[in-house]
Formats: C-alpha cells, sequence, structure tokens
C-alpha cells in the first residue's frame, strides 16, 4: 500500500513536527537572541531552542521576509516567482545571520532570489548529473558499483538558491514508505552496494523514528558496510542537533556525515556546538561547499571558512565547481578561480584543511578531481616537480625497477 508518510497540518511540515520535544539546551547567542526579541517577540527561548519551532516558523513568504529584511528591486520580483522554481523557506536561525540591508552579503545571497536565476543560460539543465537516468528505482541514485545516494525526502529546512536538485527538493511530495521500501529491497538486492549516502532534501529534518527506521533497515542489510548522511541542518538549524538525536545515531555505527557549508559566518557558536555534539558521537565529519560567485570564491574566505572547519572537527572534504543548474551563471565561477583557491590552500596550511576540488560530470560522469599540475617534466630518471611556492625539485624515480612481490 502507498502510505504517505507526512504531516496532516501542512504537508512541507516533516513527520511528528507537532508533538513535544524537550528542546536542546542551547545558549541562546547574542545576534540570535536579538533577532528573536525583534522579530519573534513572543517566543520563548524554549521555543527558539526546538528544531520543530524552528521549521514551523520558517521564512517561506514575500511578506514575511520584508519584515526582515530591507528587499531590493530584483530581490522583490524574484519574490513574485517563488516557487516557480525553488521555494523560498530561511529557518529564523539562519535568517538571524542574514543582512537586513545588504544584499551582496553571502549568506544573503545564497537564501534569498534575485531575478538573476530566472535567466538560463547555455548548457544549464534541471538534471546536469544525469541523476534521474542512473535511477533504477525512485528515489535512489546508483551511479557508482559500490555506493547508491539515496534520496530520502525533499524537504529541507532552508533552501539554497544553487541547489543541485532544485527541480527536486521543497516540492512538497513528502515522503514515501512505499519508495523506501523499493529502495532498500534494491540495496538488499545487490551486493556489490557497500556504502549507501542519506541524502534529499535534507534527512535531519525528519524526526528520529523515522530517520532510525531508515538506518536500522539499512544496518541489516549484510553487504553495507557504511551509512553516510549529507545534511546542512548543523548549519541553518543546528537546535536539531539533540542528545536524543546522537543517542540514536550513535547505534548505527558505521555512520559517516558530510556537512554541507558555505561561508565561515556561518561557523558560529551555535553551528560548533552541533558539530562537537556530533562528533562526540562518534561520527566523522566532513565537510562539502560550493563554489560560489562573489560569496566565497576567494583564498582568504575559503581558507577561514576550512581553518573553522577543522577548528570544529570537521574535515573539509569536497570543494564543488558549481553544477550547471537552470539559473545558475550569476553563481557560477571559471573552474581557474577554483585551481587559484586550491593552490591557496594547497602546501599553505595542513592538508587536513584542504578539500577535494571536483567537478560532478555532467550526464552523470561522476566526480572529476581537479588538480593544479605539479609534475612538471622528466630529466633523465629524475621527476621535475612544483612545491606549492612555484620552486621545481628533483626527485629520483625509480624506472623499469622489479616489483617487490615478484
Ligand atoms: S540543503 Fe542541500 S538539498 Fe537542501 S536546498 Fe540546500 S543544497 Fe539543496
Amino acid at each position: 500500500m502507498y502510505q504517505k508518510v507526512v504531516c496532516v497540518e501542512d504537508p512541507e511540515e516533516p513527520p511528528g513536527c507537532r508533538q513535544s520535544v524537550s528542546a536542546c539546551a542551547f545558549p541562546a547567542q547574542a545576534p540570535a537572541l536579538t533577532f528573536r526579541q525583534r522579530h519573534f517577540p513572543t517566543a520563548s527561548e524554549q521555543d527558539w531552542n526546538d528544531w520543530r519551532w524552528q521549521l514551523r516558523n520558517r521564512i517561506t513568504s514575500l511578506k514575511k521576509l520584508g519584515r526582515i529584511i530591507a528587499l531590493s528591486d530584483s530581490e522583490r520580483q524574484a519574490m513574485a516567482f517563488n516557487g516557480a522554481t525553488l521555494p523560498l523557506a530561511v529557518t529564523p536561525y539562519y535568517a538571524s545571520l542574514i543582512s537586513p540591508d545588504n544584499p551582496g552579503q553571502p549568506i544573503r545571497r545564497t537564501m534569498v532570489p534575485t531575478v538573476s536565476e530566472l535567466l538560463v543560460s547555455q548548457g544549464e539543465e534541471h538534471d546536469p548529473l544525469g541523476e534521474d537516468g542512473h535511477s533504477p528505482v525512485p528515489g535512489l541514485v546508483h551511479r557508482y558499483p559500490d555506493r547508491v545516494l539515496f534520496l530520502a525526502t525533499d524537504y529541507c529546512s532552508s533552501y539554497c538558491r544553487y541547489c543541485t536538485r532544485s527541480r527536486m527538493v521543497g516540492k512538497r511530495k513528502g515522503h514515501s514508505l512505499a519508495r523506501w521500501q523499493k529502495a532498500i529491497a534494491y540495496i538488499a538486492a545487490n551486493p556489490a552496494i557497500r556504502d549507501v549516502l542519506l541524502s534529499g532534501g535534507d534527512p535531519l529534518t525528519m524526526a528520529e523514528e523515522q530517520i532510525e527506521w531508515l538506518l536500522s533497515r539499512l544496518r541489516r542489510i549484510p553487504h553495507v558496510e557504511m551509512i553516510r548522511i549529507g545534511t546542512k541542518a548543523p548549519i541553518v538549524l543546528p537546535q536539531r542537533i539533540t542528545p536524543e538525536l546522537t543517542a540514536m545515531l550513535r547505534k548505527y555505527h558505521p555512520l559517516w556525515m558530510s556537512i554541507h557549508c558555505t561561508h565561515p559566518d556561518e561557523l558560529t557558536p551555535e553551528a560548533a556546538r552541533a558539530c562537537t555534539m556530533l562528533a562526540d558521537a562518534g561520527i566523522p565529519l566532513g565537510s562539502q561547499t560550493v563554489l560560489l560567485a562573489g560569496i566565497n570564491d576567494s583564498v582568504e574566505t575559503m581558507r577561514k571558512l576550512m581553518h573553522g572547519l577543522v577548528k570544529i572537527r570537521v574535515k573539509p572534504y569536497y570543494l564543488y565547481q558549481c553544477d550547471p543548474i537552470m539559473g545558475s551563471a550569476h553563481f557560477r565561477t571559471p573552474v581557474s578561480k577554483g585551481l587559484e583557491i586550491y593552490q591557496g590552500l594547497r602546501g599553505h596550511t595542513t592538508g587536513y584543511a584542504v578539500p577535494n576540488y571536483v567537478i560532478d560530470a555532467p550526464g552523470g560522469g561522476g566526480k572529476i578531481p581537479l588538480i593544479p599540475e605539479t609534475v612538471v617534466g622528466r630529466d633523465g630518471n629524475d621527476l621535475l616537480i612544483r612545491n606549492y611556492e612555484g620552486n621545481v625539485y628533483r626527485y629520483p624515480d625509480v624506472i623499469g625497477a622489479a616489483s617487490h612481490n615478484s
């Protein structure tokens, strides 16, 4: 039977959102406190610290947004089309980080639509990564032999304007137990799959019981060695990381987490605390960052972000060239900019703070690493290699030597 697992009050709300919960003890930080008192004067500290309150009070309309920020003409015009492409949604917490008067502020640009996203440029597509063509059952993408992407929900607490899956997220379809069961049956029937990435949408917007349902079913499959969760919750909804959630997650190790982050201004005490709680639960944390024009496309900003992540126990994992989704030209940088940033990190800071710079190949070719040329040639047996300062060194290469195992 097709069973929709959605909240009856509002299909955009995650299940269980009306249940009473013990809000985690999250100290209100000064900017968030000022913002709450100004824009949500009847909300208590307990409300603010309750992730379900944050979801119920998301900013989703022109009217609400216009009360919080002074909208530019471009933002106001784009909001007339809100929902035609990707809807607007921002948690009150994340909205507290948005500049009310500067339309160019990085966090504001990632959340508030502008007319630029209505312009479609050459090469842009709804599904540039060809995920739909690699989907053996709905909600599952099987592109690499040993791993699958499990799109558990189309719901996010806040919608990023450059989202690769803008074709499908925020479309109010809710979650389907029947879809989940088909995806799990597919994984169980394919012994080559050893790694499952739970993503969406944002899986951590779901109730604990639902996340646990998925994790427990996946853990019953003997060949699934590793489960990963892709989420932006610690950054846009840090209140979601509760002791109850981490206690549940730690039952399903080895569990890894990829945290989507964009700018150093996101690394607030709240985000730091959320990441610390996850790390303390034994979950290795990696980051995923999209390179975005005018938002994080400088060595200085990216270095600050990567250093900040390492400080809160998140290993910088991927720096993505922005995917050519429809209306993304204003976010995309030349690849040469990404290589310049990579070069500005590699060797200038610890390797732990250097992410892999990749293009997710259009059409479904998978992630292809981009690395500035370091092998500059040969001189006899010597390999000529260039270091981070541009100096060339010789390495006495071993040519034609017998294998140690022979
Ligand atoms: S959190 Fe991820 S899935 Fe959700 S809108 Fe942002 S990029 Fe897309």
